[in-house]
């Protein structure tokens, strides 16, 4: 790629690991990471490099899995200037680095009700909306008003419910926009109600799912009226292992590095996962990771 980094006031770095930054904790570099100071140090950015210098956007990593090839052009993670909570009268305004899980928080301790279950994401707020994230039957798209955006042009929209065309575990956000805020509606609550419903989901989360686990969460969007769980089991696949890959044996949606596993060993066991569903079930598993950039020998 040719490309002369611009001046920043964030940190741009060449050759940037990224598994650090990312819950299965394995995969590439970034050929550059920039962590913007701000809005408008990453709309100076964004104007400066060439259009065919390819973008990702990366927030907690907990719904990424990353190639062992690393992520050619620029990979963009939101820190501090993105971080920033706002009570409004209906809801908040909520920067898009802020975590799902501290807005949970500071919602209980307002008083407010209806942010409950972001206490079992462990995301961003950009990476929520990007993904419409959601569990024990509420998303992204029963609280979320608008998002502002930044587009690969720099300019600013503010993008309503409906334009971000959010469905199960998906977003219609144009391709290269980036999510800088959000504003989510709350509704009036008893803040020890709100703390001991917390309380419950953490606890349900530890009970049924590897929490502690170098994972990306749900491997696969459960498909139309089945539960994709219970297919991987039904197929024979809960504990299933490869090199340092491994299906947990507590959730088998779930994918575990045990430590040491490439990016390409978890790819290639979720694959084995989706054959052997395929076979048992005659059902196709979607992947609901993200699985980006390329693979080692590219
Ligand atoms: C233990 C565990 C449990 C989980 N449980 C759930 C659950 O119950 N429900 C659920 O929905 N998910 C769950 N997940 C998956 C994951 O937490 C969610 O998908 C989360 O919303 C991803 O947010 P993130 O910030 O980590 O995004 P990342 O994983 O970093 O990125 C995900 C996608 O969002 C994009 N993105 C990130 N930030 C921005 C931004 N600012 N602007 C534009 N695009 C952006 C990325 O480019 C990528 O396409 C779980 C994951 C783990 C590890």
């Amino acid at each position: 790629m040719v490309f002369t980094p611009p001046p920043v006031r964030g940190r741009l770095t060449a050759n940037a690991p990224l598994a650090p930054l990312t819950w299965f904790q394995t995969g590439g570099a970034a050929e550059y990471l920039f962590r913007p100071a701000d809005a408008d140090d990453l709309a100076a950015l964004l104007r400066a490099v060439p259009m065919d210098v390819p973008l990702t956007l990366l927030g907690a990593g907990s719904n990424v899995l990353i190639r062992d090839g690393g992520i050619k052009g620029i990979v963009i993670k939101l820190g501090r200037g993105f971080t920033a909570i706002t009570a409004t009268p209906d809801g908040y305004e909520v920067g898009a680095a802020a975590l799902d899980q501290t807005l949970a928080q500071t919602a209980a301790a307002d008083g407010r009700a209806g942010l409950e279950f972001l206490i079992g994401i462990p995301g961003s707020i950009g990476g929520a909306v990007r993904m419409n994230a959601g569990c024990y039957g509420r998303e992204i798209s029963d609280i979320i008003v608008y998002a502002d955006v930044m587009h690969r042009s720099g300019d600013i929209e503010r993008l309503d419910k409906d334009a971000l065309g959010l469905s199960y575990r998906h977003s219609e956000l144009p391709k290269d926009s980036i999510v800088l805020s959000a504003h989510l509606r709350t509704e009036p609550g008893d803040s020890d109600a709100i703390t001991a419903r917390l309380a419950e989901i953490r606890s349900l989360r530890e009970e049924t799912q590897p929490t502690g686990s170098r994972t990306g969460g749900s491997t696969f969007a459960n498909p139309l009226g089945h539960k994709a769980w219970a297919l991987i089991d039904a197929a024979g696949c809960r504990g299933l292992t490869r090199g340092g890959a491994m299906v947990s044996e507590k959730h088998c949606n779930f994918l575990i590095n045990t430590g040491g596993a490439t990016a390409e060993a978890i790819e290639a066991l979720g694959e084995t996962v989706r054959e052997r569903v395929l076979q048992q079930s005659g059902i196709t598993l979607r992947w609901e990771i993200e699985r980006i950039g390329l693979s080692k020998d590219v």
